[in-house]
């Protein structure tokens, strides 16, 4: 299958990509903090939406210029039980943007834009 191999030991390409239509951004910076973060948490995260091309952003509400649309941004499996701790080790790690999606069960976890890009 495309894109099913790992980029990291805990993490596969084809998880980053869009819902929609597959296709995918990553920043390297953002993928090397989710594995700090994994690292820190110790259990799986699971990406629940990575990269989305502008249609699907708009199909599910996403910010006009979220940071899902360029590949710096993931949202994360997290019960509303453990989004209080998962934040907390994610804004220890570094992400700029940490929203916790209540009962929607997702944690948005993002990084800026690096001055290079
Ligand atoms: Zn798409
Ligand atoms: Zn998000």
């Amino acid at each position: 299958m495309i894109n099913d191999f790992r980029l990291s030991p805990h993490f596969k390409l084809c998880e980053f990509q869009c819902r929609c239509c597959g296709a995918v951004k990553l920043s390297p910076k953002l993928l090397d903090m989710l594995e700090e973060l994994r690292a820190e948490w110790g259990a799986p995260l699971i990406v629940t939406s990575g990269f989305r091309c502008v249609p699907h952003n708009n199909a599910v509400g996403g910010a006009l210029r979220s940071t899902h649309l360029d590949g710096r941004a993931a949202d994360v499996f997290a019960r509303p039980a453990a989004q209080l701790s998962l934040r907390r080790a994610a804004e220890l790690i570094g992400f700029s943007e940490v929203i916790c999606g209540g009962k929607r069960n997702y944690i948005h976890l993002a990084i800026e834009r690096d001055a290079s890009e």
